[in-house]
């Protein structure tokens, strides 16, 4: 039977004292808990830091959790009964931002023990936000490969140009589905992602690097020549001014050839409306 909400627990607590390690908290620091569950990770970081707010979307597992914080009197942890995906962004980060002078923004450490079947749709809520400095996630070690894979990779696709354009990404250890519970079939492991800060993405580039490596057997030139419908000769102009290999695949493709393309192919695009 499938896991509701993917929920294995985390039951060994090195591993447990690793994540936390690995987001070198401080007193001063806040953080934002995604899925705390039964809260093996929550109980470690509450006491360690200047505030917490945790967001699990399962009503027992969050009335289980405030029952403990209240009973130990803890004033420093928001706790959100609520689906992280949607939920809007700025109610969550207000109790973060508790305490906080109103004119500086408050920059949050995320940790969390993701949900197997959700954790690259919360990584995309996450990634593009300038509010967040650190994140380590427990994801599949096969997702975690994905996030974390260069070019010329079987891995590297959509999801590894998303999180190299916003982070720069280590991949930290492994995890045996021995140390959960209910055992998943399959490894775990531990990445931590530092934010880049970059600038917002030029129009249309994820959208041409999506269409992209939804063709990913076909030559470069056919993915620019079937983006909005450009023509054959547009396509061939492009790869030329780019001094790009036209029968190139797109998973031999670095993240800055796509933002080259994606500028040209906007030049391309406009010229055709007007015309
Ligand atoms: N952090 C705990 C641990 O390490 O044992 C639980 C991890 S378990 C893999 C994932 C947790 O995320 C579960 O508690 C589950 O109920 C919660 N969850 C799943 N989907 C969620 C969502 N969309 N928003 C918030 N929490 C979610």
């Amino acid at each position: 039977m499938r896991q509701k909400h993917g929920q294995n627990f985390l039951i060994d607590n090195n591993i447990a004292n690793n994540i936390i390690k690995a987001s070198n908290l401080e007193k001063r620091d806040t953080v934002l808990e995604i899925g705390p569950g039964k809260g093996i990770l929550t109980k470690i970081i509450q006491p360690r830091v200047h505030r917490l707010t945790a967001i699990e979307i399962d009503a027992n597992l969050f009335l289980r959790l405030n029952h403990y914080f209240t009973f130990h009197n803890a004033e420093n942890i928001a706790l959100i009964n609520e689906d992280f995906l949607k939920c809007n962004m700025k109610t969550l980060i207000e109790p973060l931002e508790n305490n906080a002078s109103k004119k500086e923004k408050t920059i949050f450490k995320i940790i969390a023990n993701l949900p197997y079947n959700m954790g690259t749709a919360i990584i995309q809520k996450i990634l593009p936000l300038k509010t967040w400095s650190t994140a380590v996630f427990m994801l599949q070690k096969e997702v975690v490969e994905r996030l974390a894979s260069k070019p010329g990779s079987k891995d590297y696709g959509y999801i590894s140009i998303f999180t190299s354009y916003y982070a720069d990404c280590a991949v930290l250890f492994d995890v045996s589905p021995k140390c959960f519970n209910p055992s998943p079939k399959i490894v775990s492991s531990v990445i931590k992602l530092t934010n880049r800060l970059p600038d917002a993405p030029v129009p249309m580039f994820f959208d041409f690097v999506k269409h992209a490596f939804s063709m990913r057997r076909k030559t470069i030139l056919n993915c620019v020549g079937s983006f909005k419908d450009l023509e054959k000769s547009n396509a061939t102009l492009i790869t030329d001014n780019l001094q790009l290999d036209p029968f190139l695949r797109p998973d031999k493709l670095s993240i800055s050839d796509f933002l080259s393309l994606t500028k040209e192919l906007k030049k391309h695009t406009i010229c055709r409306v007007r015309r």
